[in-house]
């Protein structure tokens, strides 16, 4: 059967720690789908087509990996693809938290679905989307925190 893990997410914008965690996912996996969950309730600060030309830029040369969105339960959306696993990251002990619940979570919704965490290398971290927004909303240089591929423009 194909392993096939999402690894759902924001990605507002993707980040240098985002593109570490694919990468060492890739050999525990067939496929690793980087999905952008979408949720009426949140403002992001780049739409949903730019946020995935840069996850399809920045994964272009990845033939296990695929760039996609979905609505709705994060649960569902795996069931309707046949992915039984989720990738995530655990940065400190407050996403440990926070991760946990919904693990739980989506392992009764989704019927068995198992998370896989990896533990963020040191060096990445300290590196969040939220922070990486900041510095960009402030015009200062986020370029140590995004791949080469996200080209932000000016605000
Ligand atoms: P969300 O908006 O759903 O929190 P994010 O894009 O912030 O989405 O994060 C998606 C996943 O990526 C989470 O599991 C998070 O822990 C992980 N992640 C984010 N930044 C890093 C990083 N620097 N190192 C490792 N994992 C990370």
């Amino acid at each position: 059967m194909t392993k096939i893990a999402v690894f759902p997410g924001s990605f507002d914008p993707i980040t240098v720690g985002h593109v570490d965690l694919v990468k060492r996912g890739l050999p525990l996996f067939d496929k690793i789908v980087v999905a952008i969950g979408l949720n009426s309730q949140k403002k992001y600060l780049f739409d949903l087509d730019q946020r995935k030309e840069w996850l399809e830029a920045v994964f272009a040369d990845y033939n296990q990996v695929e760039v996609a969105h979905f609505q709705g339960l994060t649960a569902n959306y795996c069931n309707e693809i046949g992915a039984r696993y989720l990738l995530r990251g655990l940065r400190n002990a407050s996403d440990f938290d926070y991760e946990k619940t919904i693990s739980q979570l989506n392992h009764i919704v989704g019927d068995g679905i198992e998370t896989i965490f990896l533990i963020s290398q040191p060096e990445y971290s300290h590196i969040s989307s939220t922070i990486v927004r900041e510095i960009i909303k402030g015009n200062g240089d986020a370029s140590p925190f995004i791949p080469a591929e996200v080209i932000v423009p000016k605000f």
